[in-house]
């Protein structure tokens, strides 16, 4: 008998319909003789609507409250599927996280799992029941509630699969799979068979929201396949896999960030720890810098790039700009109408004529590039934010026939 872990996220539990529906797949599932373990979470934009909740009674909450908030909206659909699947006649049964095992660290709102004591897990499918898991949250050591951050119940979801030891982890979402690029943006984009855990990683942290990335992480460390596919559309989706054939160059995905600022310190004197002292102020600021770029001019000076998310500039300009005098720069400059264009695919470091075909694609649309970074799976440029549409289109129809 195989084990079936089957994640469904708030679209798939929005309302009645959409319940009947994931309880279909559901009770099918079974049918066919396997176990199946399910996690849930919060119907439609729930948690946000618990969040603007609570802003209306306390601006700055704890957030140990807030996470007994959060927490219920996921016990809210576990226990309505539940009720769902019992009126098909099945056998059933809803847990919170913790009476699934959840045990975390005492992270409030971003709490990590610890441990899972999947006992009453076992329990219940010896009794071969399905089981209905509230996702995105667990205990901590003091008993109190915490959940795993926004977007967290894909992670509960591999965790339980990796407990369990199961032969298949589905996520099911909103959209068929995986797509090259964003298929609302872009009318081209093609949907993947298979994508690898580094490629859906990089994705994921580009922007494409399509699985929350501690669950991919998890999931390449136990080497888990993970399906993602649409509750609503009946057909295969994308398996987030180990990939093994890495010779052949394919990108898999052009992504873009939007809100990005580029800050230039211009003509630093060559003095060492330098780098230290200015990357340090940002970091005592909590500002998340993303490029850096390092260059040397002829006159023995140094120019420093670096990005910031466009939420945190300000912030990163004023505290640089305070300190201007410690670093002994020249000048000081920020650029915040950016965006930073990728492309993505394994192999791209042993394959030459990847970044040359990116560049001639934005060249050929007159769009200039402000700055250039890259990685082993990953091309990353910076440009005008206003060019941002247009230059995924030319690089994606470069790319993906
Ligand atoms: N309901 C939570 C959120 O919206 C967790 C999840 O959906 O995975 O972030
Ligand atoms: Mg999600």
């Amino acid at each position: 008998m195989a084990l079936i872990v089957q994640k469904f996220g708030g679209t798939s539990v929005a309302d009645k319909e959409c319940l009947l529906r994931v309880a279909k797949i559901i009770t099918d599932t079974y049918k066919n003789g396997n176990n199946v373990v399910v996690v849930v979470s919060a119907q439609g934009d729930t948690t946000n609507k618990l969040i603007e909740k609570s802003k209306e009674i306390n601006k700055n909450p704890s957030k140990r409250e807030l996470d007994v908030l959060l927490s219920a909206g996921e016990q809210i659909s576990s226990s309505l599927l539940s009720m769902m699947i019992e009126s098909l006649g099945f056998p059933v049964i809803s847990l919170t996280g913790w009476q699934a095992g959840f045990r975390t660290d005492s992270n409030y709102t971003t709490a990590r799992i610890k441990k899972i004591h999947p006992e009453r897990l076992k329990k219940e499918l010896d009794a071969r029941k399905i089981i209905i898991v509230a996702g995105f949250q667990g205990l901590n050591r003091y008993d109190d509630i915490t959940t795993f951050g926004r977007g967290g119940s894909d992670t509960t979801a591999v965790a339980l699969a990796v407990e369990l030891k199961a032969d298949l982890c589905q996520i099911y979402t909103d959209v068929t799979g995986v797509f090259t690029t964003d298929p609302k943006k872009i009318g081209t984009a093609v949907k993947l068979d298979e994508i690898s855990y580094e490629e859906m990683l990089e994705l994921a942290s580009l922007g494409a929201k399509v699985l929350h990335s501690r669950s991919v992480e998890l999931a390449q460390k136990y080497n888990i396949n993970v399906e993602v596919l649409s509750s609503k559309v009946c057909e295969k989706g994308t398996v987030v896999k180990e990939v093994k054939n890495m010779e052949k160059m394919i990108v898999k995905g052009v992504s873009i960030i939007d809100y990005i600022a580029k800050i230039s310190i211009i003509g630093i004197k060559d003095t060492p720890g330098i780098e230290f002292k200015i990357f340090s102020f940002l970091s005592q600021k909590k500002i998340n810098v993303d490029i850096i770029l390092q260059t040397k001019e002829l006159d023995g000076t140094k120019n420093i790039h670096m990005t910031v998310p466009l939420e945190e500039s300000e912030d990163a300009y004023k505290i640089i700009k305070e300190n201007l005098s410690l670093f002994d720069a020249r000048d000081l400059t920020m650029n915040n109408q950016v965006s930073k264009l990728s492309i993505v695919g394994s192999g791209m470091q042993s394959n030459p004529g990847v970044a040359s075909k990116m560049f001639e694609s934005l060249f050929e649309h007159g769009i200039g590039i402000e700055m250039i970074s890259t990685s082993e799976i990953k091309i990353s440029v910076l440009i005008n934010r206003k060019d941002g549409l247009k230059s995924l289109k030319v690089v994606h129809d470069a790319f993906i026939q």
